[in-house]
């Protein structure tokens, strides 16, 4: 699922500023790679942002949009989600917001919800210590793996 084209644009200038800032060149391939985590909402990892990123770069390098990535998630522009087992998943998308996730294919979908947003630290969180950011994460099956269940029971 793609992102809207002008909410897409706007994310690229802001993690293409982030990149300048943190005192690297804005390269072609760092543009790229800027703009594949922009658009793509899957939440994907460094291999798949690779992939992606390689059909417009051959010769883009795997620790390039490795360490172009980690740059990124330092500065907090863009988030690491470690929702499902294996590699660290990367999440461009700056709003709040929260996230489904399916425990069979590791699919990590973004929720947006006012009710969700309203949540706020509980007494116990507050005893506990100070509370930057609440998301909620269901975690379930999602609807396609529900019917490859079927089919296979
Ligand atoms: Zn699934
Ligand atoms: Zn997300």
């Amino acid at each position: 699922m793609a992102a809207r084209v002008d909410e897409v644009a706007r994310r690229v200038d802001q993690l293409s500023r982030g990149l300048r800032e943190a005192g690297l060149r804005l390269t072609h391939q760092r543009l790229e790679i800027v703009r594949v985590i922009a658009a793509d909402e899957t939440h994907p990892d460094v291999e798949t942002v690779y992939r992606a990123v390689r059909e417009r770069v051959p010769t883009i390098s795997l620790d390039t949009v490795y360490r172009t990535l980690a740059t990124l998630a330092e500065r907090g522009l863009i988030l690491r989600v470690l929702f499902t087992p294996g590699p660290a998943r990367y999440d461009a998308n700056p709003a709040r917001h929260h996230h489904f996730v399916c425990t069979h294919c590791g699919l990590i979908r973004d929720v947006e919800n006012a009710d969700l947003d309203a949540i706020r630290p509980t007494a116990e969180v507050a005893r506990i210590g100070r509370c930057d950011a609440i998301s909620v994460q269901f975690r379930g099956v999602c609807a396609p793996c529900q019917s490859r269940e079927a089919t296979t029971a």
